[in-house]
């Protein structure tokens, strides 16, 4: 049976120097005449996603955690990327309040990514009720490093929660398919939901920041573990996206989350 519905859940938005996300000459890396122009600080908008379907239910991230100041400061990031554009009812937690949704009927909670402003409530999660799930490769590279932090993954987010892991292109529920999309990380992943009413949806998450970043042509961003799997994995989403006539929700674009349709008020069918 096909996803029944799928909410939006907007968390709320960090700040953050645009060229982060986008390397884009003309748009945000200045030309010689704009050299004085103060460099733009980007309301980067972060969200989750609900699917509810007859089989069961699915969390999309976690976004990021309340905190957020002080969980991130060994990595020095709080100052980079400050999660300050947020309210109290804009929380994770407060959102799935307004669903009516306890933490126990999640089946699964699928983590695109294991950075901080992706899995920030995983361990609000783990041992409540839903399997948690993750790329192979991101729980090896997640787990594999030494030390507590490298770039944006923080083991302190989830050295202690039991991944079950996933590759290839997996259905894991009926209509729900994961898709494979590194670069940003070595298993960062996409989700494509195919709805009866409102039809086919792709979150990329970090796979394609903002919609200047899928072009065509893709822009590049300053945080990329592997540049040609990137370009790869955008013109995949782009592939995938014509081939099924999907939405394409990209990860931290706050202009794209201002037209879509927000959780609890209104919902996708
Ligand atoms: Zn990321």
């Amino acid at each position: 049976m096909a996803p029944s519905k799928l909410h939006i859940l907007d968390n709320g938005a960090m700040h953050c120097d645009i060229t982060w996300l986008l390397l884009k000459p003309g748009r945000n890396i200045r030309p010689r005449q704009e050299k004085d122009h103060p460099i733009e600080w980007y309301d980067a908008s972060t969200y989750t996603v609900l699917v509810e379907t007859p089989e069961g239910r699915l969390l999309w991230d976690t976004s990021c955690p309340r905190d957020w100041e002080q969980r991130w400061e060994p990595t020095g990031l709080q100052d980079f990327f400050p999660y300050d554009n947020v309210s109290e009812e804009q929380y994770l937690d407060s959102r799935l309040k307004q669903l009516g949704v306890e933490l126990g009927s999640i089946d699964y909670a699928v983590l695109s990514h294991l950075h901080f402003d992706h899995a920030g409530n995983v361990n609000m999660l783990a041992g409540q009720g839903p399997r948690m799930i993750c790329h192979e490769k991101e729980k090896e590279f997640a787990f594999g490093f030494d030390g507590l932090f490298t770039g944006a993954h923080l083991k302190t987010d989830y050295e202690n929660v039991e991944f079950e892991t996933v590759s290839g292109d997996y259905e894991i529920l009926p209509g729900i398919t994961l898709l494979e999309t590194p670069g940003h990380t070595p298993g960062q992943m996409s989700m494509k939901v195919d709805l009866p009413e409102s039809g086919s949806m792709i979150f990329t998450s970090d796979a394609v920041y903002m919609g200047d970043s899928y072009g065509p042509p893709a822009v590049a961003a300053a945080i990329v573990n592997d540049m040609a799997a990137f370009y790869a994995s955008v013109e995949k989403v782009r592939s995938v996206a014509e081939k099924s006539n999907a939405t394409v929700v990209f990860g931290h674009d706050s202009q794209q989350m201002q037209g879509l349709r927000k959780a609890p008020e209104s919902s996708y069918t």
